[in-house]
């Protein structure tokens, strides 16, 4: 991107122009500026494509076809203006408490409906695949239960959920892991808290040797076999033991919750993966960045993730 963007304004100002929200996207998808087809993969050499001005489009002189910068990228099949998905795009990577559909949708003329897919597709590509494992610092380890609070609930909602007299609804786990040498977190959900669900998430994500902290849940025993150093703390009668504590990641969880009663009213169970995408790119994206930097990260990662309409409602299980 050519424009230094700092606030919401300017990127509002800056994406009004389709010409810039073309090159903003072209920019990242072919930091070389030369486009690739899409169709037969025609990049290298010289006077491959060239630019339809009036179509806002490529021709590819290999294959003849035609394609826009959207294609292959989350943008493809929408037929949203980019400026809609980019200021979108700019205030869910920047609003700490996130950004709820209505928000968008009256910010930027949308229908509400719209505006949650659009949420829901830029949720999915926030997502980081993080190769390296934990173990940095010290690891805290964590888990939690996130659902609705049927006390605020409409009976006829309360019903749909199949919640009980006694106000018991059923919740979804979550479990999280936080590096305190690197202040990454790792967030997900989780079918159950039981010892061998939690062991194989630490021993996916938490390099052997490391030392990781916990409370005392059961769930967490044993760990030094598992060549962990383990420490924990006891929240019956301490929250901190020296060094030792779950401090950090409780923190994320309150945020967290912040986000989903606050901004967001109800959140299925299906869709909290989603929202854990995005908690977890604000969080890991805070130190050494501004609004700017974390929009633009988050702009490179649009390439070859798509999610439709039947895999965001559950009808077909998401490819990436
Ligand atoms: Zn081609």
């Amino acid at each position: 991107m050519q424009a230094k963007l700092n606030t919401l304004t300017e990127a509002i100002r800056y994406f009004a122009d389709q010409q810039n929200c073309i090159d903003a996207v072209a920019a990242l998808r072919w930091p070389d500026g030369k486009p690739v087809c899409p169709k037969c993969n025609a990049a290298e050499g010289e006077r491959k494509h060239y630019w339809l001005a009036t179509q806002k489009r490529w021709k590819c002189y290999e294959c003849r076809k035609q394609f826009s910068v959207k294609v292959g990228t989350i943008f493809e099949d929408s037929a949203l203006p980019l400026d809609v998905w980019l200021t979108t795009l700019w205030m869910l990577c920047n609003c700490k408490n996130g950004v709820s559909s209505y928000e968008i949708g009256r910010a930027t003329g949308i229908a509400q409906k719209s505006a949650w897919f659009v949420l829901q597709r830029l949720r999915h590509i926030l997502k980081t695949v993080q190769p390296v494992p934990l173990g940095n610092g010290p690891v805290e380890i964590d888990e939690t239960f996130i659902g609705p609070k049927p006390i605020n609930m409409h009976r006829e909602k309360r019903l749909a959920l199949k919640i009980a007299a006694n106000g018991y609804a059923e919740k979804t786990a979550v479990m999280g892991l936080l590096d305190r040498g690197t202040r990454e977190v790792r967030a997900m959900v989780i079918p159950n808290v039981k010892r061998t669900t939690l062991q194989e998430k630490i021993l996916e994500h938490v390099g052997f040797g490391s030392t990781v902290y916990t409370d005392g849940w059961p769930g967490y025993d044993r760990m030094d076999a598992m060549r962990y150093i383990h420490e924990t703390v006891n929240h019956a009668t301490e929250y901190v033991r020296g060094e030792v504590s779950t401090q950090a990641i409780e923190n994320f969880w309150s945020c967290l919750k912040r986000t989903l009663t606050g901004t967001y009213v109800a959140v299925e169970a299906f869709h909290l993966d989603l929202y854990l995408n995005e908690q977890m790119y604000r969080f890991n994206n805070r130190k050494d960045m501004n609004d700017g930097k974390r929009f633009t990260k988050a702009l490179s990662q649009i390439s070859g993730k798509r999610l439709t309409w039947n895999q965001l409602t559950g009808k077909e299980a998401a490819s990436r």
